[in-house]
């Protein structure tokens, strides 16, 4: 049961307050020590090999670690308290980084040909990643657009096969076309066999004798082309679209990359995004606010009427219901919002400003302006 288990730190062998090339070391050993090439049908090599190469996976990450530390095993193993299930509940490990240990053991080959990939086997292009820019109404809008992209695709002139119009690939002739050879390692541990990847032909089995000459060979070219994208209404800046199968293409028939495009929205003067909302600011004259208004409001759609009451307070919001952006998954819009602001007129003439003085003059009843009332009664009350 889980709860039987040893100490990670124990298992390796180190310190608790081991550092990460103390813990990599101890793993290493002990890895080698009890690998299950070097010790076939051996249980008990088996055991330690998983029980160590367990404490790495936690002590190696210091997330894991330091759960480990705060909480032991119940921090790290999902399956801890949860009944059966041996300790070293089934196939939880990932032994693939260990042909990378190996490798630094043994010059590489060892224990890791079967894990190596084989160079004929089909392969996903790369993904390409690449940036556009559009203005603020086209993301709203949506928008399609001939983007340009430099990718690697399948040469047209051998169909990616890498030899020249009317010859053929060759069988390698030092692996018979396998792709593979048979080597003995002299070892500290003794002598070992392994396969590794034929050099003559890197593994391919057949080896090209006379290259294409459009794509020397590799089978690929790279070609600049455009490639339209249909940008959907909603998108926010810096969200990335990806676009299927236009990467770069693959290799021995494998399915090409995806082209992933991260959208910039250039911002707008007039309008603002919150989510799917819009926010716009309109500066109102002062007689404006005092009498109110029908104000010609801006919208992505166009012009809207709306009426502002008299006495409208700078900083009011008034909301337009659905005049903001399309939800990206095509169900709804957001609303636009509009802010008035008072703009206060500057450089008066004398005219101008006797005129004002003599309005001034006449607003002698306090409850034409609430607020200042409220406001100089609040300071009588602190100051009395
Ligand atoms: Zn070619
Ligand atoms: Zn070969």
């Amino acid at each position: 049961m889980a709860g039987d288990k040893r100490d990670y730190y124990e298992v390796l062998g180190v310190q608790k307050g081991a550092n990460d090339d103390e813990i990599k070391k101890a793993y290493r050993n002990l890895a080698k020590k009890h690998h299950p090439d070097l010790n076939p049908d051996n249980k008990e090599a088996e055991r330690k090999f998983k029980e160590a190469a367990e404490a790495y996976e936690v002590l190696s990450d210091s997330a894991k670690r330091s759960k480990y530390d705060q909480f032991g095993h119940a921090g790290v193993d999902p399956n801890f308290g949860a009944g059966g299930g041996g300790a070293y509940g089934a196939g939880g490990f990932d032994f693939t980084d260990l042909g990378d240990i190996f490798e630094g053991f043994f010059g590489g080959g060892f224990g890791s040909s079967s894990r190596r990939a084989n160079p004929n086997a089909p392969r996903r292009g790369n993904d390409l990643h690449t940036s556009y820019t559009i203005s603020f109404f086209e993301a709203c809008k949506g928008v399609k657009k001939s983007i340009d992209v430099s990718r690697l695709q399948t040469c047209d002139s051998c169909n990616g096969g890498g030899s020249e119009k009317g010859h053929d690939t060759q069988t390698c002739s030092d692996c018979s076309g396998s792709g593979q050879i048979r080597v003995t390692q002299r070892t500290p541990l003794g002598a070992i066999q392994t396969s590794k990847a034929c050099p003559k032909c890197n593994g391919k089995g057949k080896i090209i004798t006379n290259p294409c000459r459009k794509c020397s060979g590799s089978g690929r070219t790279r070609n600049s082309t455009k490639i339209d994208v249909s940008i959907p209404a909603g998108i926010d800046d810096g969200q990335t679209l990806a676009v299927r199968g236009q990467g770069d293409g693959g290799l021995n028939g494998g399915p090409a990359g995806d082209l992933n495009v991260t959208i910039n929205v250039r911002p707008d003067a007039l309008f603002k995004r919150d989510g799917y909302d819009i926010w716009c600011e309109i500066p109102l004259t002062y007689s404006q606010a005092v009498f109110g208004d029908e104000l010609t409001v801006p919208t992505i759609d166009g012009k809207v009427k709306y009426t502002i009451a008299e006495g409208t307070q700078p900083g009011t919001v008034f909301r337009l219901k659905g005049k903001g952006v399309q939800n990206l998954n095509g169900r709804g819009r957001g609303d636009q919002y509009v802010e008035v602001t008072v703009e206060v007129p500057k450089g008066l003439n004398k005219a101008q400003k006797d005129a004002l003085k003599n309005f001034d003059a006449l607003l002698t009843d306090e409850k034409q302006y609430e607020k200042r009332k409220g406001f100089f009664d609040k300071i009588k009350d602190i100051l009395d």
